[in-house]
């Protein structure tokens, strides 16, 4: 490996030992752009390069105290990382789930800048959330938990600073809450402040559909580029949140048939084809378990989550699409998906696959959809949120997917490009970080050392 690239991930890996998926997403990068490295080793070296965009330019650590329902006070932490403001304002979602750590969302912040890179929109990278878990909590309870996370984010973000989203956890129930907070302390109406607003008070039609609508038009294009296509091919989603839920709609509009879903505690499968409207009634408005499918489709199939397959793995399909959350298609499931002839694997979670999973499929022949290009058909949106915010003027939905598609659709041209040039062999993984890094490195030489 080059010697500038090796001295980088050594360090990073002992300033940041602690970080397993913030390490993770860094070694993916660093080991698949060394050609672009190696024609640049002096210059970037020259000016430390990797080792800024491995540091985040402000990391944001805060204590969220709020009430619950009994009167108790809970105290919960909040974070957000500034990871870089090189190309737009910070830019990137907000995750309350039990899991989040500092780990986490570094690796979220860095990812992102690559993904924004790749939308060709002026937005920089960022991430934020919360260790708290909003399941089985009231409307009450989770509106004053966002009040008092606002309170405190309020200072570090602005339409041209750093405008946050949703991600697990947050949906437009806590946009609401939070942007309604915001406005409260400022005393002023600033759109652009918070993306995945409500219509009605500045949100972008096609906003909710993006990341699911986009992550299938970029498995169009993939697919395409291989001479086949969704059209009747069988197809397995995991989770059945905001991005899974509008993958399955696009999935099923495109001819695919999905046959099952699933949620942390296990997956449906029906032959038959999955019923959205019962999903999303279950997830969308009873804000409830997957299981509770079968209750409609009792000729469905309920698995429980045990061990370490994970079970939606282990269905037959031709197509597979983790929607759910980092690390949850490991190389055993890897295994049987590939045992099972499955074609293409699209990211819609970040990080769904690990390292070696990715490595396995790939050299099973599996075309791999890489997150940071195939899910950024929702911040791809949130910036189309942000322009029609400041222009005071809104687009159709049908005006909004179409831009959503062509986002998509070059995106998919740069991966494919960037894998030609190089030589990588349909590795769209690789030709993904290439792409991004190339953009992001070339403004962050111009911009000096800072
Ligand atoms: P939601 O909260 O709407 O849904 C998350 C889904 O994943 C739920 O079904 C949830 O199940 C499941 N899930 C979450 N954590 C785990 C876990 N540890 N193990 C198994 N299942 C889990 O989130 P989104 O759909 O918004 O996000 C899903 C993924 O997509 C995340 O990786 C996110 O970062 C990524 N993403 C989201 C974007 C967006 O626009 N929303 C944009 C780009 C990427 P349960 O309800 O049981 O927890």
């Amino acid at each position: 490996m080059n010697e500038y690239l090796k001295t980088v991930i050594e360090q990073t890996e002992c300033r940041n030992e602690k970080e397993p998926e913030f390490l993770q997403a860094v070694h993916e990068v660093l080991t698949t752009i060394e050609p672009v490295v190696e024609q640049n080793k002096d210059l970037y070296k020259s000016v430390a390069l990797l080792e800024r965009m491995t540091e985040p330019e402000r990391v944001i650590l805060f204590r969220v105290p709020w009430t619950n329902d009994k009167g108790e006070v809970v105290v919960n932490r909040g974070y957000r990382i500034q990871f870089s403001s090189l190309i737009g304002p910070y830019k990137g979602g907000l995750r309350f789930h039990p899991s989040v750590n500092l780990s986490i969302m570094k690796f979220l912040g860095f990812e992102q800048i690559f993904k924004n890179a790749l939308t060709g929109l002026p937005i920089g990278g960022a991430k934020g959330g919360s260790d708290f878990d909003p399941k089985g909590k009231s409307d009450n309870e989770i509106m004053r938990f966002c009040q008092s996370f606002m309170t405190e984010l309020y200072r570090h973000i602005g339409q041209d600073v750093d405008v946050p989203a949703g991600d697990i956890g947050v949906g437009g129930r806590e946009i609401g809450y939070l942007f309604g907070q915001y406005k409260r302390i400022r005393n002023a109406y600033e759109g652009g402040v918070l993306t995945g607003k409500d219509i009605v008070y500045g949100g972008s039609l096609a906003r909710k559909e993006a990341t699911g609508y986009g992550l299938m038009f970029f498995m169009r294009e993939m697919l395409g580029a291989h001479n086949t296509c969704i059209m009747g091919k069988t197809i397995t989603i995991s989770g059945s949140g905001n991005v899974a839920i509008y993958a399955c709609e696009k999935a099923q509009a495109m001819g695919g048939k999905v046959v099952a879903m699933s949620d942390s505690n296990g997956c449906i499968y029906d032959e038959n084809g999955i019923d959205l409207d019962c999903v999303k009634e279950i997830k969308e408005v009873k804000r409830g378990r997957i299981k509770e499918y079968l209750e409609c489709h009792p000729n469905a199939k309920y698995i429980e989550k045990s061990g370490v397959e994970n079970p939606v793995w282990t269905i037959k399909t031709d197509i597979a699409l983790p929607c759910a959350t980092q690390n949850e298609l490991i190389l055993e499931d890897a295994k049987n998906l590939v045992s099972n002839g499955v074609i293409a694997v699209g990211e819609g979670a970040n990080m769904p696959c690990s390292e070696e999973a990715t490595k396995y499929l790939q050299e099973n022949g599996v075309l791999v959809a890489p997150a940071k290009a195939s899910n950024a058909g929702g911040v791809a949106t949130s910036a189309i949120e942000m322009s029609q915010n400041s222009m005071r003027y809104y687009y159709t939905f049908e005006e909004v997917e179409a831009k959503l598609d062509c986002i998509m659709t070059n995106i998919f041209k740069a991966c494919k490009e960037a894998s030609d040039e190089y030589g990588l062999n349909n590795n769209y993984v690789a030709g993904a970080n290439i792409a991004a890094f190339k953009k992001l490195a070339g403004a962050m030489v111009a911009q000096g050392i800072v």
